[in-house]
Protein backbone atom coordinates (compact mmCIF):
# COMPACT_ATOMS: atom_id res chain seq x y z
CA UNK A 1 0.00 0.00 0.00
CA UNK A 2 2.30 2.88 -0.83
CA UNK A 3 3.10 4.79 -3.82
CA UNK A 4 2.73 8.85 -4.60
CA UNK A 5 -0.74 8.28 -6.52
CA UNK A 6 -2.35 6.05 -3.35
CA UNK A 7 -0.56 8.62 -0.85
CA UNK A 8 -2.24 11.75 -2.36
CA UNK A 9 -5.64 9.54 -2.66
CA UNK A 10 -5.71 9.60 0.68
CA UNK A 11 -4.65 12.83 1.82
CA UNK A 12 -8.04 13.84 -0.01
CA UNK A 13 -9.70 11.68 1.71
CA UNK A 14 -10.76 9.11 -0.53
CA UNK A 15 -10.79 5.59 -0.41
CA UNK A 16 -9.12 3.20 -2.60
CA UNK A 17 -12.45 2.08 -4.18
CA UNK A 18 -13.08 5.93 -5.12
CA UNK A 19 -15.97 6.27 -2.26
CA UNK A 20 -14.79 9.12 0.33
CA UNK A 21 -13.51 8.16 3.50
CA UNK A 22 -15.63 8.88 6.62
CA UNK A 23 -14.95 12.53 8.52
CA UNK A 24 -13.36 10.44 11.34
CA UNK A 25 -11.26 8.43 9.95
CA UNK A 26 -10.10 11.19 7.69
CA UNK A 27 -9.04 13.64 10.32
CA UNK A 28 -7.41 10.53 11.66
CA UNK A 29 -5.38 10.20 8.49
CA UNK A 30 -4.59 13.70 8.91
CA UNK A 31 -2.92 13.43 12.66
CA UNK A 32 -1.48 10.43 11.49
CA UNK A 33 0.29 12.05 8.55
CA UNK A 34 0.66 15.52 10.81
CA UNK A 35 2.68 13.01 13.07
CA UNK A 36 4.71 10.27 11.37
CA UNK A 37 5.32 12.32 7.76
CA UNK A 38 3.93 9.61 5.83
CA UNK A 39 0.32 8.26 4.93
CA UNK A 40 -0.61 5.12 7.30
CA UNK A 41 -1.25 1.02 5.72
CA UNK A 42 -4.07 -0.22 7.68
CA UNK A 43 -6.68 0.93 9.67
CA UNK A 44 -8.56 -0.96 12.83
CA UNK A 45 -11.34 0.08 15.02
CA UNK A 46 -13.29 -2.12 18.50
CA UNK A 47 -16.20 -0.75 19.54
CA UNK A 48 -17.12 0.65 22.96
CA UNK A 49 -19.98 -1.34 24.71
CA UNK A 50 -23.02 -1.40 27.18
CA UNK A 51 -24.31 -3.85 29.84
CA UNK A 52 -28.28 -4.19 29.26
CA UNK A 53 -27.95 -6.23 32.39
CA UNK A 54 -25.57 -8.39 34.30
CA UNK A 55 -23.41 -6.04 36.49
CA UNK A 56 -20.73 -7.31 38.66
CA UNK A 57 -21.49 -10.36 37.88
CA UNK A 58 -18.19 -11.02 34.81
CA UNK A 59 -15.86 -11.02 37.63
CA UNK A 60 -18.31 -14.15 39.68
CA UNK A 61 -17.82 -15.85 36.48
CA UNK A 62 -21.70 -15.00 36.21
CA UNK A 63 -23.91 -13.88 33.13
CA UNK A 64 -24.19 -10.42 31.21
CA UNK A 65 -26.13 -9.27 28.31
CA UNK A 66 -24.03 -6.71 26.46
CA UNK A 67 -23.90 -5.55 23.12
CA UNK A 68 -21.41 -3.07 21.44
CA UNK A 69 -22.14 0.30 20.44
CA UNK A 70 -22.04 2.31 17.24
CA UNK A 71 -18.83 4.39 18.93
CA UNK A 72 -15.47 2.85 18.63
CA UNK A 73 -11.69 3.45 18.86
CA UNK A 74 -9.76 3.40 15.43
CA UNK A 75 -6.61 3.16 15.32
CA UNK A 76 -4.48 3.48 11.53
CA UNK A 77 -1.04 2.23 11.30
CA UNK A 78 2.41 1.63 9.92
CA UNK A 79 5.20 -0.59 10.19
CA UNK A 80 7.99 1.00 10.65
CA UNK A 81 12.03 0.06 10.61
CA UNK A 82 13.57 -0.89 14.07
CA UNK A 83 12.01 -2.05 17.17
CA UNK A 84 10.08 0.74 18.31
CA UNK A 85 6.17 1.43 18.51
CA UNK A 86 5.36 4.96 18.36
CA UNK A 87 1.22 6.23 19.46
CA UNK A 88 -0.45 9.40 19.27
CA UNK A 89 -4.25 9.72 20.01
CA UNK A 90 -5.79 12.99 18.65
CA UNK A 91 -7.57 13.14 22.12
CA UNK A 92 -4.69 13.32 24.17
CA UNK A 93 -1.05 15.35 23.56
CA UNK A 94 2.28 14.30 22.15
CA UNK A 95 3.63 10.75 20.70
CA UNK A 96 4.51 8.65 22.64
CA UNK A 97 7.40 6.16 21.83
CA UNK A 98 8.83 2.81 23.67
CA UNK A 99 11.03 -0.52 22.30
CA UNK A 100 9.70 -3.67 22.27
CA UNK A 101 12.90 -4.99 23.41
CA UNK A 102 12.52 -3.08 26.48
CA UNK A 103 11.89 -5.73 29.32
CA UNK A 104 9.44 -4.43 31.04
CA UNK A 105 8.12 -2.37 28.71
CA UNK A 106 8.40 1.31 31.29
CA UNK A 107 5.33 2.10 32.12
CA UNK A 108 4.60 6.40 31.73
CA UNK A 109 6.14 8.79 34.54
CA UNK A 110 4.22 12.01 33.12
CA UNK A 111 0.77 11.63 34.12
CA UNK A 112 -0.19 13.08 30.31
CA UNK A 113 1.01 9.95 28.43
CA UNK A 114 -0.57 7.40 30.95
CA UNK A 115 -2.78 6.59 28.20
CA UNK A 116 -0.47 5.09 26.29
CA UNK A 117 0.24 2.61 29.21
CA UNK A 118 -3.09 0.39 27.63
CA UNK A 119 -0.93 0.48 24.36
CA UNK A 120 2.07 -0.59 26.03
CA UNK A 121 0.51 -3.05 28.33
CA UNK A 122 -0.71 -4.47 25.17
CA UNK A 123 2.27 -5.26 23.49
CA UNK A 124 3.99 -6.85 26.62
CA UNK A 125 1.35 -9.05 26.82
CA UNK A 126 1.32 -10.02 23.35
CA UNK A 127 5.04 -10.55 23.37
CA UNK A 128 5.56 -12.03 26.86
CA UNK A 129 2.48 -14.21 27.24
CA UNK A 130 1.23 -14.94 23.79
CA UNK A 131 4.91 -15.21 22.20
CA UNK A 132 4.03 -13.25 19.34
CA UNK A 133 6.74 -11.59 17.29
CA UNK A 134 6.08 -7.75 17.36
CA UNK A 135 7.43 -5.57 14.87
CA UNK A 136 8.19 -1.89 15.13
CA UNK A 137 5.14 0.23 13.67
CA UNK A 138 4.00 3.81 14.54
CA UNK A 139 0.11 4.05 15.44
CA UNK A 140 -2.68 6.96 15.72
CA UNK A 141 -5.40 6.63 17.61
CA UNK A 142 -8.83 8.40 17.79
CA UNK A 143 -11.98 7.61 19.74
CA UNK A 144 -15.50 8.58 20.29
CA UNK A 145 -16.21 6.28 22.73
CA UNK A 146 -16.25 9.13 26.12
CA UNK A 147 -13.71 8.15 28.44
CA UNK A 148 -14.07 7.05 31.93
CA UNK A 149 -18.17 7.21 31.61
CA UNK A 150 -18.41 2.98 31.85
CA UNK A 151 -19.13 2.83 28.05
CA UNK A 152 -15.31 0.55 28.07
CA UNK A 153 -13.31 3.57 25.87
CA UNK A 154 -10.38 1.45 27.63
CA UNK A 155 -11.28 -1.91 26.69
CA UNK A 156 -12.16 -0.51 22.68
CA UNK A 157 -8.91 1.19 23.08
CA UNK A 158 -6.88 -2.31 24.06
CA UNK A 159 -8.87 -4.50 21.60
CA UNK A 160 -7.96 -2.20 18.57
CA UNK A 161 -4.09 -1.83 19.78
CA UNK A 162 -3.69 -5.39 19.77
CA UNK A 163 -5.69 -5.66 16.34
CA UNK A 164 -3.38 -2.96 15.12
CA UNK A 165 -0.11 -4.76 16.69
CA UNK A 166 -1.42 -7.96 15.02
CA UNK A 167 -1.80 -6.21 11.85
CA UNK A 168 1.45 -4.86 11.73
CA UNK A 169 2.88 -7.98 12.79
CA UNK A 170 0.67 -10.33 9.78
CA UNK A 171 -0.61 -12.49 12.91
CA UNK A 172 -3.94 -13.37 12.91
CA UNK A 173 -5.91 -14.33 16.36
CA UNK A 174 -9.33 -15.17 17.31
CA UNK A 175 -11.77 -12.63 18.96
CA UNK A 176 -12.03 -14.22 22.51
CA UNK A 177 -8.28 -14.43 22.71
CA UNK A 178 -7.55 -10.75 22.23
CA UNK A 179 -10.06 -10.31 24.57
CA UNK A 180 -8.40 -12.17 26.90
CA UNK A 181 -4.90 -10.46 26.32
CA UNK A 182 -6.70 -6.77 26.63
CA UNK A 183 -8.10 -8.12 29.83
CA UNK A 184 -4.79 -9.14 30.63
CA UNK A 185 -3.32 -5.53 29.62
CA UNK A 186 -5.54 -4.17 31.79
CA UNK A 187 -5.31 -6.11 34.79
CA UNK A 188 -1.54 -6.65 34.53
CA UNK A 189 0.08 -4.18 33.42
CA UNK A 190 -2.64 -0.95 33.86
CA UNK A 191 -3.81 -2.58 37.20
CA UNK A 192 -7.27 -1.97 36.82
CA UNK A 193 -8.82 -5.27 38.24
CA UNK A 194 -11.75 -5.69 35.59
CA UNK A 195 -13.82 -8.49 34.38
CA UNK A 196 -13.62 -9.86 30.90
CA UNK A 197 -16.95 -8.21 29.98
CA UNK A 198 -15.58 -4.93 28.36
CA UNK A 199 -12.99 -6.29 26.23
CA UNK A 200 -15.27 -9.72 24.96
CA UNK A 201 -18.27 -7.11 23.89
CA UNK A 202 -15.27 -4.98 22.00
CA UNK A 203 -13.81 -7.62 20.59
CA UNK A 204 -16.99 -10.28 19.61
CA UNK A 205 -20.12 -8.04 19.52
CA UNK A 206 -22.46 -8.78 16.98
CA UNK A 207 -24.36 -6.49 14.82
CA UNK A 208 -27.85 -5.96 15.32
CA UNK A 209 -27.91 -8.17 18.29
CA UNK A 210 -27.13 -8.39 22.29
CA UNK A 211 -25.77 -11.37 23.59
CA UNK A 212 -25.48 -13.44 26.46
CA UNK A 213 -22.36 -13.77 27.67
CA UNK A 214 -21.09 -16.72 29.96
CA UNK A 215 -18.28 -15.22 31.66
CA UNK A 216 -17.08 -18.62 33.00
CA UNK A 217 -17.06 -19.98 29.53
CA UNK A 218 -16.76 -17.39 27.48
CA UNK A 219 -19.48 -18.75 25.43
CA UNK A 220 -21.36 -15.89 23.73
CA UNK A 221 -25.07 -16.34 22.59
CA UNK A 222 -26.74 -13.75 20.44
CA UNK A 223 -30.15 -12.30 19.94
CA UNK A 224 -31.66 -9.73 18.64
CA UNK A 225 -33.04 -6.37 20.44
CA UNK A 226 -37.25 -6.32 20.51
CA UNK A 227 -38.73 -5.10 17.68
CA UNK A 228 -39.89 -1.45 18.08
CA UNK A 229 -37.99 -0.50 21.30
CA UNK A 230 -34.56 1.74 21.18
CA UNK A 231 -31.37 1.27 23.72
CA UNK A 232 -30.98 5.33 25.51
CA UNK A 233 -27.80 5.14 27.29
CA UNK A 234 -27.09 8.70 28.91
CA UNK A 235 -23.90 9.76 30.51
CA UNK A 236 -24.07 11.67 33.85
CA UNK A 237 -21.10 13.39 33.23
CA UNK A 238 -20.35 12.39 36.75
CA UNK A 239 -17.00 10.73 36.08
CA UNK A 240 -15.44 7.53 38.47
CA UNK A 241 -11.79 6.52 38.21
CA UNK A 242 -12.08 2.93 38.34
CA UNK A 243 -8.34 2.42 39.30
CA UNK A 244 -8.97 4.32 42.36
CA UNK A 245 -12.57 3.53 43.26
CA UNK A 246 -14.67 0.86 45.47
CA UNK A 247 -14.77 -1.45 42.61
CA UNK A 248 -11.46 -3.48 43.88
CA UNK A 249 -13.14 -3.80 47.50
CA UNK A 250 -16.47 -4.96 46.45
CA UNK A 251 -14.40 -7.84 44.40
CA UNK A 252 -12.77 -8.61 47.07
CA UNK A 253 -15.93 -8.42 49.37
CA UNK A 254 -17.36 -11.05 46.20
CA UNK A 255 -14.51 -13.00 46.67
CA UNK A 256 -14.24 -13.34 50.38
CA UNK A 257 -17.85 -14.13 50.44
CA UNK A 258 -17.51 -16.78 48.01
CA UNK A 259 -14.52 -18.13 50.33
CA UNK A 260 -16.97 -18.53 53.43
CA UNK A 261 -19.61 -20.26 51.34
CA UNK A 262 -17.12 -22.71 50.26
CA UNK A 263 -17.01 -22.09 46.13
CA UNK A 264 -14.73 -20.80 43.78
CA UNK A 265 -16.77 -18.18 42.61
CA UNK A 266 -20.76 -16.70 43.34
CA UNK A 267 -21.91 -18.55 40.32
CA UNK A 268 -22.05 -21.11 42.05
CA UNK A 269 -24.56 -20.46 44.86
CA UNK A 270 -28.45 -20.39 44.52
CA UNK A 271 -30.12 -17.65 46.50
CA UNK A 272 -31.23 -20.51 48.94
CA UNK A 273 -27.73 -21.67 49.59
CA UNK A 274 -26.96 -17.97 50.49
CA UNK A 275 -29.80 -17.69 52.65
CA UNK A 276 -28.83 -20.96 54.49
CA UNK A 277 -25.51 -20.09 55.05
CA UNK A 278 -26.83 -16.68 56.76
CA UNK A 279 -29.29 -18.37 59.23
CA UNK A 280 -26.45 -20.87 60.25
CA UNK A 281 -24.02 -17.69 61.20
CA UNK A 282 -21.86 -18.55 57.99
CA UNK A 283 -21.65 -14.70 56.28
CA UNK A 284 -22.42 -11.78 58.00
CA UNK A 285 -25.45 -9.41 57.07
CA UNK A 286 -23.24 -6.78 55.26
CA UNK A 287 -21.32 -9.17 53.54
CA UNK A 288 -24.49 -11.03 52.41
CA UNK A 289 -26.42 -8.12 50.77
CA UNK A 290 -22.95 -7.97 48.39
CA UNK A 291 -23.89 -11.94 47.37
CA UNK A 292 -27.32 -11.52 47.57
CA UNK A 293 -27.09 -9.13 44.57
CA UNK A 294 -24.73 -10.80 41.94
CA UNK A 295 -26.27 -14.20 42.54
CA UNK A 296 -30.17 -12.54 41.80
CA UNK A 297 -28.47 -11.04 38.74
CA UNK A 298 -27.32 -13.86 37.40
CA UNK A 299 -30.82 -14.97 37.46
CA UNK A 300 -32.38 -11.88 36.01
CA UNK A 301 -29.83 -11.77 33.18
CA UNK A 302 -30.38 -14.85 31.81
CA UNK A 303 -34.40 -14.22 32.89
CA UNK A 304 -33.53 -11.18 30.67
CA UNK A 305 -32.11 -13.35 27.52
CA UNK A 306 -35.26 -15.20 27.57
CA UNK A 307 -37.21 -12.14 27.13
CA UNK A 308 -34.80 -10.97 24.19
CA UNK A 309 -36.08 -14.76 22.61
CA UNK A 310 -39.49 -14.43 23.32
CA UNK A 311 -39.50 -10.64 21.99
CA UNK A 312 -40.97 -9.41 25.35
CA UNK A 313 -39.44 -5.94 25.90
CA UNK A 314 -41.66 -5.24 29.17
CA UNK A 315 -40.70 -7.95 30.91
CA UNK A 316 -36.78 -6.92 29.88
CA UNK A 317 -37.47 -3.44 30.94
CA UNK A 318 -38.91 -4.36 34.61
CA UNK A 319 -35.69 -6.59 35.03
CA UNK A 320 -33.44 -3.81 34.11
CA UNK A 321 -35.32 -1.69 36.74
CA UNK A 322 -35.20 -4.54 39.40
CA UNK A 323 -31.42 -4.67 38.59
CA UNK A 324 -30.62 -1.01 39.28
CA UNK A 325 -32.96 -1.04 42.70
CA UNK A 326 -30.40 -4.45 44.06
CA UNK A 327 -27.45 -2.98 42.75
CA UNK A 328 -28.59 0.52 44.44
CA UNK A 329 -29.53 -0.81 48.04
CA UNK A 330 -27.48 -4.21 48.26
CA UNK A 331 -24.44 -3.46 46.17
CA UNK A 332 -24.21 -0.13 46.79
CA UNK A 333 -22.31 1.34 43.94
CA UNK A 334 -25.01 3.56 42.33
CA UNK A 335 -24.57 7.97 43.58
CA UNK A 336 -27.10 10.24 43.27
CA UNK A 337 -26.22 11.46 39.64
CA UNK A 338 -27.05 7.58 38.10
CA UNK A 339 -30.59 7.07 40.82
CA UNK A 340 -31.98 10.67 39.29
CA UNK A 341 -31.39 9.66 35.87
CA UNK A 342 -32.72 6.69 36.00
CA UNK A 343 -35.78 8.20 38.44
CA UNK A 344 -36.11 10.81 35.67
CA UNK A 345 -35.75 8.27 32.80
CA UNK A 346 -38.25 5.66 34.57
CA UNK A 347 -41.33 8.22 34.80
CA UNK A 348 -41.20 9.39 31.30
CA UNK A 349 -43.53 7.87 28.48
CA UNK A 350 -42.45 4.94 26.79
CA UNK A 351 -39.78 4.01 29.14
CA UNK A 352 -40.00 0.36 29.94
CA UNK A 353 -37.00 0.49 32.36
CA UNK A 354 -33.79 2.47 32.95
CA UNK A 355 -30.79 1.50 35.39
CA UNK A 356 -27.22 2.13 35.48
CA UNK A 357 -24.78 0.48 33.40
CA UNK A 358 -20.87 -0.34 34.12
CA UNK A 359 -19.24 -0.32 37.40
CA UNK A 360 -20.99 2.53 38.90
CA UNK A 361 -20.00 5.33 41.29
CA UNK A 362 -21.01 7.97 38.27
CA UNK A 363 -20.98 6.91 34.53
CA UNK A 364 -23.81 6.25 32.16
CA UNK A 365 -27.48 4.52 32.54
CA UNK A 366 -29.00 2.44 29.73
CA UNK A 367 -32.67 2.82 29.14
CA UNK A 368 -35.17 0.68 26.80
CA UNK A 369 -37.82 3.40 25.44
CA UNK A 370 -40.14 2.77 22.44
CA UNK A 371 -38.83 4.00 19.42
CA UNK A 372 -42.08 6.59 18.39
CA UNK A 373 -41.22 8.17 22.20
CA UNK A 374 -37.21 8.25 21.99
CA UNK A 375 -36.66 11.85 20.60
CA UNK A 376 -39.40 13.27 23.53
CA UNK A 377 -37.37 11.11 25.66
CA UNK A 378 -34.06 12.49 24.52
CA UNK A 379 -35.01 16.08 24.85
CA UNK A 380 -37.06 15.95 28.66
CA UNK A 381 -34.49 13.67 30.46
CA UNK A 382 -31.65 15.79 29.42
CA UNK A 383 -33.90 18.99 30.79
CA UNK A 384 -34.84 17.19 33.97
CA UNK A 385 -31.18 16.06 34.64
CA UNK A 386 -29.92 19.36 33.83
CA UNK A 387 -32.28 20.92 36.48
CA UNK A 388 -31.48 18.20 39.22
CA UNK A 389 -27.88 18.48 38.46
CA UNK A 390 -26.84 22.15 36.82
CA UNK A 391 -23.10 21.49 37.49
CA UNK A 392 -23.12 17.96 35.59
CA UNK A 393 -22.99 18.09 31.76
CA UNK A 394 -25.41 14.92 30.49
CA UNK A 395 -24.82 13.39 27.25
CA UNK A 396 -27.50 11.15 25.76
CA UNK A 397 -26.53 8.30 22.88
CA UNK A 398 -29.08 6.05 20.97
CA UNK A 399 -27.74 3.55 19.96
CA UNK A 400 -28.15 0.23 17.66
CA UNK A 401 -25.42 -3.21 18.49
CA UNK A 402 -22.79 -2.58 16.73
CA UNK A 403 -20.51 -5.54 14.88
CA UNK A 404 -17.57 -6.51 16.93
CA UNK A 405 -13.71 -5.39 15.91
CA UNK A 406 -12.17 -5.68 13.23
CA UNK A 407 -10.53 -4.37 10.11
CA UNK A 408 -11.12 -0.72 8.62
CA UNK A 409 -11.01 0.42 4.36
CA UNK A 410 -8.89 3.06 4.17
P1 LIG B 1 -13.92 3.59 30.43
O1 LIG B 1 -13.30 2.32 29.99
O2 LIG B 1 -15.19 3.40 31.18
O3 LIG B 1 -14.09 4.60 29.35
P2 LIG B 1 -11.47 3.76 31.94
O4 LIG B 1 -11.04 4.64 33.06
O5 LIG B 1 -11.44 2.30 32.15
O6 LIG B 1 -12.92 4.26 31.50
O7 LIG B 1 -10.57 4.07 30.68
C1 LIG B 1 -10.43 5.37 30.15
C2 LIG B 1 -9.00 5.60 29.72
O8 LIG B 1 -8.70 4.90 28.49
C3 LIG B 1 -8.69 7.05 29.38
O9 LIG B 1 -8.42 7.81 30.54
C4 LIG B 1 -7.47 6.91 28.48
O10 LIG B 1 -6.32 6.70 29.26
C5 LIG B 1 -7.77 5.64 27.72
N1 LIG B 1 -8.37 5.92 26.39
C6 LIG B 1 -9.59 5.54 25.95
N2 LIG B 1 -9.83 6.02 24.70
C7 LIG B 1 -8.73 6.72 24.34
C8 LIG B 1 -8.37 7.49 23.17
N3 LIG B 1 -9.21 7.63 22.14
N4 LIG B 1 -7.15 8.06 23.16
C9 LIG B 1 -6.31 7.95 24.22
N5 LIG B 1 -6.61 7.27 25.33
C10 LIG B 1 -7.80 6.67 25.42
MG1 LIG C 1 -12.56 0.77 31.23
Amino acid sequence: MSGTGEDSTKRLGIKASGHPMDPRTQELVAHFQQAYGSAPERAVRAPGRVNLIGEHTDYNHGFCLPMAIERDVRIVLRRRPGRSVRVTSVQQPGVVEFSLDARPIPKATAKDQRWADYVKGCAQVLRDEAGIELVGCDLAVTGDVPLGSGLSSSAALEVATIHALLAAASVGMEGERIAQFGQRAENAYVGTNCGILDQLSSACGVLGQAMLMDCRTLQLTPAPLPAGVAVVIADTGKRRGLVDSAYNERRAQCEAGAKSLGVSHLRDVTLHGLRTAVASGKLPAAAARRCEHVIAENGRTQAAFACLRAGDAEALGQLMDQSHDDLRQKFEVTCAELDDMVAIARALPGCLGSRMTGAGFGGCTVSLVREPQVAAFVTALTAGYRAAHPAMTPAVYVTKAAAGAGTLAL
